[in-house]
């Protein structure tokens, strides 16, 4: 930082100049992860490869050491098991990724091997999105599942060697890790320093003959396990269910986690908004006018509920009734129970209705019909009765039938960068960071 960086392709990958602040470098990074994730395609494997060059350029860029190292000796100064400068503990990006978005990543991205960033101290976790009924949250859950993991090899104790047979250095990359590749960056050509593809940054490799015959040099075999997780009464949506530890091992860290995030299926009746809940009930004229004494719904543990109306209450369209602590319970405390929120809808009856009673006896009975208008306006239009539908009018901001983007108004929506619509201090060219290039 304090004399020219020797190496700028860290800086180039985040967009952000080699004098830029650490608050800057943070802004840049976040910028870019959130459009990549908006275009992330998990079946991407260049996607992927992508997001993790950006964590390791942030990883690096964001301490004072590392940028230091950096800035003199560039990615030489960072290359595996370097002293000194080298990285201070190594950082998952998935770890990056939750600490800057919290637990609210649930696309179950897969950072693979092949692609990993610098030195991790702990082996990958494995995400996995489980869906889970409004039912399984109100009632809690045991779910038992098979899978399948990586475990470390019991023949060679995880080396990947037959025997006492050691790796050999790899030709590809000289035994150092690492190729300079050349890259195309906003139009721009550049050369940086990439994982060897040949030894996956090892610097050495094991030659076939010399590979364990159970794992073929893998050093780790797949297993299969049987999983055990507990939902818990009043989980939210979104929320993880860590398993510390039951994921992929690797030789010489220890293993990574399973982390299964809830994805809430959407419910028939009920709506949930924290631990409450909502729901809408269909009463009749009768009862908005008489009231009820009656089981009004069939709650999510399957129990009835009864609700007797107070006498003399004429129920409103609008109205809704809050039922005390029959909402959803609190996670931990199950016993404490939010509200259940019952908007009341009031069905009219059926026209074929009419035909049975006597109008007239309807009438002397009901409250009288609105009188007259007085005084009665100069003039008078008869206008004709056509019953139409106002949602319809409502939801519909253009003609039916003309598409959106080329409405002939002349708006020219969708063209250009489209990335301007989300994120206003974006300023670049709206080339996509995540796609292959
Ligand atoms: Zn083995
Ligand atoms: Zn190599």
């Amino acid at each position: 930082m304090f004399s020219v960086p020797v190496e700028t392709a860290l800086y180039e990958l985040l967009g952000v100049s080699t004098t830029a602040t650490e608050d800057e470098i943070k802004k840049a990074y976040r910028k870019k992860v959130r459009r990549c994730t908006s275009l992330l395609n998990p079946d991407d494997p260049e996607a992927g490869q992508r997001f993790q060059e950006m964590a390791a350029a942030y990883e690096i860029l964001s301490s004072v050491e590392t940028r230091e190292a950096y800035d003199r000796y560039g990615m030489e100064g960072m290359s595996r098991g370097g002293a000194g400068g080298g990285f201070g503990p190594g950082m998952d990006p998935a770890d990056i990724f939750a600490e800057l978005f919290g637990a609210s990543m649930g696309f179950g991205f897969d950072f693979g091997p092949g692609s990993r960033g610098p030195r991790r101290r702990k082996g990958e976790d494995s995400n996995i999105p489980y869906e889970v009924t409004l039912e399984d949250l109100y009632n809690g859950k045991t779910v038992k599942m098979n899978m399948e993991k990586e475990v470390v090899c019991g023949v060679c104790k995880g080396s990947g060697a037959k025997g006492s047979a050691k790796p050999k250095q790899c030709v590809k990359c000289e035994g150092k890790g690492w190729t300079m590749v050349t890259t195309s960056l906003g139009g721009r050509l550049g050369t940086h320093r990439a994982m060897c593809t040949e030894c996956e940054g090892h610097g050495e490799k094991l030659r076939e003959k010399d590979r364990c015959k159970k794992c073929k040099g893998n050093k780790t075999v797949k297993e299969k396990t049987r999983q055990e997780i507990y939902i818990e009464r009043g989980m939210a949506d979104r929320q993880r269910i860590v398993l510390a530890g039951a994921g992929d091992e690797e030789p010489g860290i220890p293993p990574g986690d399973v982390i299964f995030t809830l994805k809430t299926k959407p419910h028939d009746s009920f709506e949930r908004s924290g631990s409450d809940l909502l729901t809408t009930v269909h009463i009749t004229l009768s009862e908005a006018l008489l009231g009820f004494s009656r089981i009004l719904l069939t709650h999510l543990d399957g129990r009835g509920v009864h609700v007797t109306s107070p006498k003399g209450k004429i129920i409103k369209p609008g109205d809704s009734i809050v039922l005390r602590g029959e909402g959803m319970p609190h996670y931990k405390t199950p016993d404490h129970k939010g509200n259940l929120y019952v908007m009341l809808e009031i069905d009219m009856p059926e026209e074929s209705w009419l035909k049975t009673i006597d109008p007239q006896a309807l009438e002397a009975i009901l409250p009288p019909k609105k009188p007259e208008m007085d005084p009665k306006p100069a003039v008078v239009d008869e206008v004709p009765f056509e019953a139409s539908d106002i949602v319809d009018v409502r939801e519909t901001p253009f003609p039916a039938g003309s598409n959106f983007f080329d409405h002939p108004s002349g708006f020219q929506f969708g063209d250009g960068d489209e990335a301007d619509w989300e994120d206003d201090e974006d300023d670049e060219d709206g080339e996509p960071e995540c796609r292959p290039q």
